[in-house]
């Protein structure tokens, strides 16, 4: 049966990917976003779909509309543009979610939170399982972001104790594909797009640090098993794929694939930057039967083709 859902940062990245399945699938798309990070490009195609709205507005202020489902995507993710405001981001992800909870409570709507990995901050257990707490620091550069989603599972699961509200917990690891922003500033779309323009493609620290990459289809056939799961699954549930790599392994797989002539220069370690992170996704498998099927290699050469058409 048709549902009316709403995705909140849904001209995003993942959220655009998002709005383009819940269509497909019959549904009532209303995507709320503040275009702080978001493009219209990302959504043009859905506008003269009947079946599909949208709204600026921020998720800081109070919100009302009648739905099935919500989907909270709504936040800066790339380190870059969540460090340009940080008292913003962590006012996106917290009083996002209060009111976004507050509306779920009232209208009784289904509601998933994309949370991150980064609740595991630069971890000392590996590969990271949902029971391991994490190693943040709550003042840094990369707080009001870590922080920030930390709290907003506090407020997902403390609305689902004391008010019955029905949520789901993400715990998305690093993600790509087509549509991120060519000035997002992550890793994978910074390395292709230097690679295509054919200048240094920047390292930072001694690239031995480690990331796990997980291709964008993956990533939304996982939210939407989860927001189908059984009410008392709850998660958080580690969304990722649990092959690791090193940014010098990355570089050079994206100079391979580009053909690129541009050489690897390196650059200072942001602070705080994870110095590993892979997902342990047992808990996926067993209460949603996912896992990811693409892999670093054909994942990117789809995002080169994508990068390729736009730039
Ligand atoms: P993105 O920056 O492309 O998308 C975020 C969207 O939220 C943008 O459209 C932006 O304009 C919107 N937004 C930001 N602040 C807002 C506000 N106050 N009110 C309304 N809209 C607002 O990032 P993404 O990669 O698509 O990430 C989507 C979600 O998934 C985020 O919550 C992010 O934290 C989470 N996540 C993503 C990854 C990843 O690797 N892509 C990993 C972990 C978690
Ligand atoms: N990174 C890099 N060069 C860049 C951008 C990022 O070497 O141009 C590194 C960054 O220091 C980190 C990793 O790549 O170790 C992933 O960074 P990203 O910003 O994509 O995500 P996150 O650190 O949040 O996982």
């Amino acid at each position: 049966m048709e549902k009316h859902i709403l995705v909140t940062g849904g001209a995003g990245f993942l959220g655009s990917h998002l709005v383009e399945r819940l269509l497909n699938e019959g549904n009532y798309v209303i995507c709320l976003d503040n275009y702080f990070t978001g493009q219209k490009r990302n959504i043009m195609k859905f506008l003269d779909n009947p079946y599909f709205e949208v709204i600026r507005h921020d998720v800081t202020m109070p919100f009302y509309i009648e739905v099935d489902e919500i989907f909270n995507l709504a936040c800066p993710a790339s380190p870059v543009h969540y460090q340009y405001n940080p008292i913003k981001t962590i006012k996106t992800s917290v009083a996002g979610a209060i009111n976004m909870l507050g509306l779920a409570k009232r209208i009784k709507a289904k509601i998933l939170q994309a949370s991150t990995s980064e609740v595991y901050g630069d971890p000392e257990v590996h590969p990271q399982t949902e029971s391991y707490w994490g190693h943040v620091n709550p003042i840094g550069i990369r707080s009001c972001y870590d922080e920030g989603k930390r709290c907003a599972e506090t407020l997902f699961m403390d609305y689902h104790i004391q008010n019955d509200v029905r949520i789901k917990l993400m715990r998305i690891f690093n993600t790509y594909g087509p549509r991120m922003h060519p000035n997002d500033g992550r890793v994978v779309s910074n390395f292709i797009v230097q690679a295509l323009n054919g200048k240094n493609i920047t390292v930072f620290g001694d690239g031995m640090q480690t990331r796990s990459f997980q291709y964008v289809s993956d990533n939304i056939e996982g939210m939407i098993r989860l927001m189908a799961s059984r009410d008392d699954f709850l998660g958080p549930v580690n969304i990722g794929n649990p092959n690791e790599f090193t940014m010098i392994e990355l570089a050079e797989m994206v100079i391979k694939l580009t053909k690129s002539k541009s050489k690897i220069v390196f650059e200072p370690l942001p602070a705080d930057d994870p110095m590993q992170r892979k997902p342990d996704i047992t808990l996926a498998k067993k209460e949603l039967g996912w896992e990811p099927k693409i892999q670093l290699e054909e994942g990117l050469t789809k995002t080169i083709e994508y990068f390729k058409s736009i730039l």
